[in-house]
């Protein structure tokens, strides 16, 4: 929307001129708080999906992901700072929710399957896109508040969420799907 970015601009930001002191502002802060959770959060879980997985390329990418996921955290504090905020973890129900899921596919599963990597893969995936959806989201609000060095971080922590996305997908066509198909 052509005039949408125009009256985003020029919108009053609050008394003192900032938008640091805006409810939207605290908002968003809030939301940081609760992915900041979910990615400590995974760098728990991850190693456990890891150890669990039948495929070598599958434990592979969990291992990278955990790495990439440290990174995550170590960015949003980052981003914290930037903004002048003290980096803390608020529970994320939904994290908390997904990795559940993906304890229960262990223990439903049998050690050793490719139906069991099959599931992990599913859990993993559901993860990655609840990533892409909230750091999208969060790019797109840091965007409206003209936090530019914020956006670019965001938006490197989206781009690597979509790629582990794309991989998972990768390792379930060449291989698991289909022999998980025939056990
Ligand atoms: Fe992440
Ligand atoms: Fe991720």
């Amino acid at each position: 929307m052509a005039t949408g970015a125009k009256s985003t601009k020029n919108k009053p930001q609050g008394k003192s001129g900032k938008m640091e002191n805006s409810a939207f502002h605290e908002f968003f802060v809030d939301e940081l708080k609760d992915i900041y959770w979910a990615e400590q959060h995974l760098i728990k879980a991850l190693p456990k999906m890891q150890e669990a997985a039948t495929s070598p390329e599958l434990a592979a990418a969990f291992e990278k992901h955990t790495e990439e996921t440290e990174g995550h955290a170590t960015t949003l504090e980052q981003i914290f700072e930037l903004l002048g905020e003290k980096a803390a973890a608020k529970k994320c129900d939904a994290m908390e929710g997904l990795v559940k899921e993906a304890e229960s596919i262990i223990s439903d599963t049998e050690a050793g399957t490719m139906i069991r990597d099959a599931g992990l893969i599913l859990a993993a995936q559901k993860v990655e896109h609840y990533e892409i959806a909230t750091y999208g989201t969060l790019r797109t609000f840091a965007e409206n508040m003209g936090h530019t060095e914020v956006v670019d971080l965001l938006e490197g922590i989206l781009e690597n969420e979509k790629e582990t996305d794309v991989a998972l997908t990768e390792v379930a066509v060449s291989s698991i799907n289909e022999d998980a198909s025939e056990e």
